[in-house]
Formats: structure tokens, C-alpha cells, sequence
């Protein structure tokens, strides 16, 4: 039974003062974690250690947008794995699209990250999702399939356990405009028999694969019902207590039936 996650990325919002008004409102609005499902928030770095404070009588987690996959050194502007564990950091995204883009993080480099991620005890949640010309071309379920292959190069069968996975269309980050169910649902199983071709079924049928493009608490329900949809990857209405809560509510509405 894979629990639903429900991860916020807030990117480059949200310094420690609203990162403190942001979970103290959202905490207001939930009381408590619904049982069965796993609700993660992602701040940049400077707002970590608020971020675990504010949340630390409720269950809530606290993971990172990026991290370099050397232990430490002059590397200028980076944050290393030993920093968040300090900072009580539970995961970490890797490879999310804009870094891809804006920061010319590569597969190989992904893959390091990834690496170095899961050896300090931290859960990598890998971004991966093909643009509208792939998809346009019909190359997306190959170049999606390529960047899994890359990502998990070298990856034991032990450490893939701790992967989690979100498939992120880049015409739908910030867009408003949402993957169909049908289509976040076909991704999401090719994946899946991806990720059971590389490892084994067990693996394939215990991983997470999150969707992330534009989830809204309007479309959240749909996409959470389809069977290989295991949590959002949430960026824009994560930053509003009221729409987050939204979306909690509805994966846990989702686990008890
Ligand atoms: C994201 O940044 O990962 C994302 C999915 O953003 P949005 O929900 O705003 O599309």
C-alpha cells in the first residue's frame, strides 16, 4: 500500500518570517495530519530551521529544493547533505525543471545528487517530465524513460526504496494548465513498469510517483484517483495555507474510502 504524499515546493518564496505565518496558518486551518497520508513542505535554504521549528508539534515534514553532491568545500552558494541533516531535513528534490533549465543540471549530475542524497540518509524526490515539443513530436514517453534510466543509474535495489518520483510536465509547471487524469495516469504506469524493468515489481509497486503541474484543490481529486498517482508535487498552491489544506483533505478523504 503506497501512502499518498502531499509536497510542497514553494521555490524562491517565503523567507523565515512567512515561512512562519505560512505553516502557522496552515496548521490553523488542519489541526492535525490526517492519518495514512505524508505532507512534506519544501522552503529555500534560509528558511529550513524555521520551517522545522514551526512544524514540530504536528506531523509534518521538511525537506529541501536542492543539494550538491560533494560533502563540502568551495563550491560557492551550495548546501550539502550533512547541512540538512543538521537542519532535521527529511528530503530533498533533485532535478527539478527549472534547475534543469536555469542551472544546466544535467542527468549525470541528477544522478549524483540523487546518489549523495540517499547515502546521507536523505529521500531524493526526482523530477522528471518531457516539454510540449516532446510531447508535441511524440517523443515524451522516451525522453521521460531516459531520464528515469539516468536518474537511477547505479541505484541499488536497497537504495531505490527510498526514491520517490515526480513526473512533472513542463508545460503544466505554473501554467495553470493540468495533465489530463488519463494522461498524468498513462505516465505514471509507464513509469512504474519502467522503474519494475530496471529493479523488480516489489520495487515498482512500492516506489511513489508524485504528479506536479499546476494541482489545484479543483483538479486535485481527479488526479489523486488514478491508481498510479501516489501524491502531488504542489508549487503554486502550496504557497496559500487555504489551498494546501485543500489538497491535503482530499488525498486523505481519498485514503479512507
Ligand atoms: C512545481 O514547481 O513543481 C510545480 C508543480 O509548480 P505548480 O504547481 O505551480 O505548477
Amino acid at each position: 500500500m503506497r501512502r499518498f504524499l502531499i509536497a510542497g515546493n514553494w521555490k524562491m518564496n517565503c523567507g523565515p518570517k512567512r515561512t512562519k505565518t505560512l505553516l502557522t496558518n496552515l496548521k490553523d486551518k488542519i489541526q492535525e495530519i490526517p492519518e495514512g497520508i505524508d505532507v512534506l513542505v519544501c522552503p529555500p535554504p534560509i528558511s529550513l530551521t524555521t520551517a522545522v521549528k514551526t512544524v514540530s508539534d504536528v506531523d509534518i515534514d521538511v525537506g529541501a529544493q536542492n543539494v550538491h553532491y560533494e560533502d563540502n568545500g568551495a563550491y560557492t552558494g551550495e548546501i550539502s547533505t550533512q547541512m540538512l541533516n543538521e537542519a532535521s531535513c527529511t528530503h530533498v528534490i533533485v532535478g527539478h525543471s527549472e534547475r534543469r533549465e536555469y542551472f544546466g543540471e544535467t542527468d549525470t549530475i541528477v544522478n549524483a545528487k540523487t546518489k549523495k542524497a540517499l547515502s546521507a540518509g536523505l529521500q531524493p524526490i526526482i523530477c522528471i517530465g518531457e516539454s510540449l515539443d516532446q510531447r508535441k513530436n511524440n517523443v515524451h514517453k522516451k525522453m521521460v524513460r531516459k531520464q528515469v534510466d539516468a536518474a537511477l543509474n547505479k541505484i541499488s535495489k536497497e537504495d531505490v526504496k527510498n526514491v520517490i518520483l515526480a513526473y512533472e510536465p513542463l508545460w503544466a509547471i505554473g501554467t495553470g494548465e493540468t495533465a489530463t487524469p488519463e494522461q498524468a495516469q498513462e505516465m505514471h504506469a509507464m513509469i512504474r513498469e519502467n522503474v519494475a524493468n530496471l529493479y523488480n515489481k516489489n520495487a515498482a509497486d512500492s516506489l511513489r510517483i508524485l504528479y506536479g503541474g499546476s494541482m489545484k484543490p479543483y483538479n486535485a481529486e481527479e488526479l489523486l484517483e488514478q491508481p498510479d498517482v501516489d501524491g502531488g508535487l504542489i508549487g503554486g498552491a502550496s504557497l496559500k495555507a487555504d489551498s494546501f489544506a485543500d489538497i491535503i483533505e482530499i488525498a486523505a478523504e481519498l485514503t479512507s474510502v
